[in-house]
């Protein structure tokens, strides 16, 4: 059969180098078809040297014409096209079979979507996307019969575990299929550990500074934060259709097992593997036959204890804050969203505290009006609310 064409958004972040080191191991099976990135022209340069995409977004207009400049000095034939419309393009084009949906945050929702309404595969690793959008996210996925598939590790290790009627059902109900529960793993991060008096002064360094996983800085202070797992919960509800008393969060410092489905016969299936996201990203690209990831076995004997515990509530006020959106609806979830990306945006550029984050996000839900949200155009136009409501709160 032919090679399945892709679209990576998001090509040089963290996420979309581990798909392209994936893809690289299957030249028979795959042809990129199209790179995006915001505004690293160095990163995209060296991925349109090595990878020969047939096209290269970068939704920063002066980044574009640099990476234009350079690819003709290098006699490099891939076209170069800017802006967030030209994310759309890439994202929908009708040639493209799989698109990798890695860009970070908000910036991720409109390219995600058009892939999603053009029926591709749809690779998702922009859980932001999900937890803005939720109900009319899936309600995309389920009348264009495009075929989503979790690339978030934990949402990966539970969509394994569910029998094949679930995996291919986005409207399924747990409970019809002997499921208890779904349990998500966190390993606590790097301050799991930490003096709770020590916290709050935490910089970008420490807070980057993962155990176990290598990722971009927006997911490892959220990973800090745990409002990754709280963000992580929001999606695990609208990916597997869970009711509240469906979805657990448990402590597993070494991230071993990524996450676990519990049946009504008392049987809990997990997926385990080592910290390294090629692994969920062959599952997806391959599915549902396995590919060659790069990635190690687990070396059991060598492996030492698995340990699990149920999360501190005072190291981790953003998770239940996270929970608790989940529950109060849509305007809840996008201004959560929103409030911490502005608040992690500034803890980045040191403009803030560690503990600032979480302030900043409580005192905007505390202050938010949270309307009926309907459309995509009502959800951007709260996003935009939040953000600027997230703002003030930096200043005060
Ligand atoms: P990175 O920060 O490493 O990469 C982000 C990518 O998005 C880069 O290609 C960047 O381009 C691009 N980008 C950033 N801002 C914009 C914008 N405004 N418009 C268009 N493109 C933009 O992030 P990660 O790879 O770590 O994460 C990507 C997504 O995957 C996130 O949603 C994250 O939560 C999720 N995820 C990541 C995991 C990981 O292990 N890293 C694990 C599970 C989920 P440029 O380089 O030019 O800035
Ligand atoms: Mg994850």
């Amino acid at each position: 059969s032919r090679p399945q064409r892709l679209t990576i958004l998001g090509a040089t972040g963290s996420i979309g180098l581990s798909t392209l080191d994936v893809v690289a191991r299957h030249p028979e099976d795959f042809e990129v078809y199209a790179l995006t990135a915001h505004k690293n022209v160095r990163a995209m340069l060296s991925l349109c040297e090595k990878y020969r995409p047939e096209v290269a977004v970068m939704t920063d207009a002066q980044a574009g014409s640099e990476l234009s400049a350079e690819l003709n000095k290098r006699g490099i034939k891939t076209k170069v096209t800017v802006g967030s419309d030209a994310l759309i393009e890439v994202a929908h084009d009708s040639t493209v079979d799989v698109v990798m949906a890695a860009i970070v945050g908000a910036a991720g929702l409109l390219p995600t979507l058009a892939a999603v309404k053009s029926g591709k595969r749809v690779l998702l690793a922009n859980k932001e996307a999900l937890v803005m959008s939720g109900q009319l996210f899936i309600d995309a996925v389920r009348e264009s019969g495009a075929q989503l598939l979790p690339v978030d590790s934990e949402h990966n290790a539970i969509f394994q575990a569910l029998p094949i009627a679930v995996q291919q059902d986005h409207g399924a109900t747990l409970a019809d299929h002997g499921i208890r529960k779904i349990l998500l793993t966190g390993s606590g991060g790097p301050f799991r550990e930490l003096p709770l008096d020590m916290l709050h002064t935490q910089g970008p360094e420490a807070a980057c500074n993962h155990p176990n996983w290598s990722m971009g800085q927006k997911i490892s202070v959220d990973s800090a934060t745990m409002l990754n797992k709280g963000l992580e919960y929001i999606e695990a509800r609208w990916l597997f259709n869970s009711q509240r008393a469906e979805l657990d969060i448990v402590i597993h410092p070494q991230s071993v097992v990524h996450s676990m489905v519990q049946y009504c016969d008392g049987s809990v299936l997990a997926q385990l593997g080592q910290p390294d996201m090629r692994t969920p990203i062959a599952y997806c690209l391959g599915y549902p036959e396995r590919l060659e990831s790069g990635v190690a076995s687990l070396e059991f004997p060598t492996l030492g204890a698995l340990t699990f515990a149920a999360p501190d509530a005072a190291r981790y006020p953003l998770l239940q804050l996270a929970i608790d959106a989940c529950w109060a609806g849509q305007a809840a979830t996008t201004t959560l969203n929103a409030a911490n990306e502005v608040a992690v945006a500034a803890f980045l550029e040191r403009r803030i505290q560690f503990g600032d984050i979480a302030k900043v996000c409580l005192a905007v839900m505390e202050q938010a009006s949270f309307p009926a949200v309907h459309t995509i155009d009502e959800i951007l136009a709260l996003d935009h609310e939040a953000r600027m409501l997230a703002s003030k709160m930096l200043r005060v």
